[in-house]
């Protein structure tokens, strides 16, 4: 997804991609109206009636954003496509959800409804003064999205948009204010799940109307029936994948992938003897044991950081107390949780009080593709 659009700057710290769809969309353009009769194709206003279309989706997305900046909800990176914003949040081995606080689909809904908010007033301000200083473009005319009639375009557009982003069909706002809703008692994943596939059928029934309307004949805005089907379909398409993803995490346990041949430290050590050990490993992150219990974590960097400005010590003084810890069968996301939540790049994992691995970002990566390996080749053995 990522690797089919192009970078357009920030926009309140939030980086904004436009997506290649744009380019399909103005083939769109010129298909549509090569289909109508008595239609003239003129490029220049084709490209500014899709110029108009992302003034309008760029207007949108900036409702969510400041709503989305009030409440604190703000996701790293928005993709830009002609069907709305495709926002990919801070951490996507959360889905930015579950970290929730219990308030959280509220402030999800308030963003949400936003967009569709600004899309209103955007096509109420602009039916207001076209009906009062240029009322020959005819808005109650058809076609109602022609690039022969840009100004009529313009308010028509912001009001389909906004109609439409409130489908019910996740990743559109509809969707997301039904996920929102769903994900008050908890249950986000499924909910996502559930409006994910709600959005498949949509965007097949829209799809199957825009056909059967451009077969009747008598519908000359029927391509853009079938356009926004397709882009909401393109839409979904993503989504699923981001909830494969996360279904992956959820499944995969701790003891599938954590390191249990690993160095401790003791509180008792001096930082000269932890370095020492930590040269004979390719760890970063030590877990600090005394008899048998985890009594705090520290890095090779905070040790040499110790070393060089306070001059040697015991690692007690030097550890971080503050640590989380992780069960076995705890699922790989919710280690990504805590590792992101607290800013940490060590979680131990512990059994009746004692250390039994560790899950360091440095070696995640690494013992995921060595898991999907091994169940490849497990697999393959269960079929020969
Ligand atoms: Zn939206």
């Amino acid at each position: 997804m990522r690797s089919w659009s192009i970078p357009a700057g920030k926009l309140f710290g939030v980086e904004v991609r436009i997506h290649l769809t744009f380019f399909v969309l103005l083939a769109f353009v010129w298909m549509a109206e090569s289909a109508m009769k008595g239609s003239v194709n003129n490029a220049t206003r084709q490209v500014a009636l899709v110029g108009i279309i992302f003034v309008s989706v760029l207007l949108h997305e900036l409702g969510h954003a400041l709503a989305a900046l009030r409440t604190g909800q703000q996701p790293k990176t928005v993709i830009l496509m002609p069907i709305g914003g495709i926002p990919i949040s801070n951490d996507t081995a959360s889905g930015g959800e579950q970290a929730a606080g219990k308030d959280l689909w509220r402030k999800e809904l308030w963003t949400a409804l936003a967009g569709p908010a600004v899309s209103f007033a955007v096509a109420l301000i602009a039916g207001v003064v076209v009906l009062e200083y240029f009322p020959q473009a005819h808005l109650g005319t058809k076609p109602l999205l022609h690039s022969n009639h840009l100004l009529r375009s313009l308010v028509w557009f912001n009001l389909f948009f906004g109609v439409f982003n409130l489908l019910p069909a996740y990743p559109l706002d509809g969707g997301r204010i039904l996920r929102a809703w769903f994900s008050r008692t908890g249950a986000a994943m499924q909910a996502t799940r559930r409006a994910v596939s709600i959005a498949h059928a949509l965007a097949t029934l829209i799809i199957a109307v825009g056909m059967l309307l451009f077969l009747q004949g008598g519908y000359p805005d029927s391509w853009w029936i079938i356009t926004a089907g397709f882009f909401l379909l393109i839409g979904a398409q993503f989504e699923e994948r981001s909830v494969v993803f996360q279904s992956v995490m959820e499944t995969v346990r701790l003891e599938d992938v954590m390191l249990t041949d690993f160095a401790t430290l003791s509180p008792a050590d001096t930082l000269e003897d932890a370095l020492d050990k930590a040269v004979h490993t390719l760890q970063d992150d030590f877990p600090v044991v005394r008899g048998g219990d985890m009594v705090g974590v520290i890095s090779k960097s905070k040790i040499l950081e110790e070393l060089r400005v306070e001059g040697n010590g015991y690692v007690q003084a030097a550890m971080n107390r503050i640590f989380e810890v992780a069960t076995r069968k705890e699922s790989l996301a919710s280690a990504f949780r805590k590792l992101n939540s607290r800013n940490l790049s060590i979680i131990p994992v512990v059994e009746d009080q004692q250390l039994v691995g560790i899950i360091t970002l440095q070696n995640l990566m690494h013992s995921m593709t060595l898991l999907a390996e091994s169940r490849k080749l497990r697999r393959a053995a269960d079929n020969s």
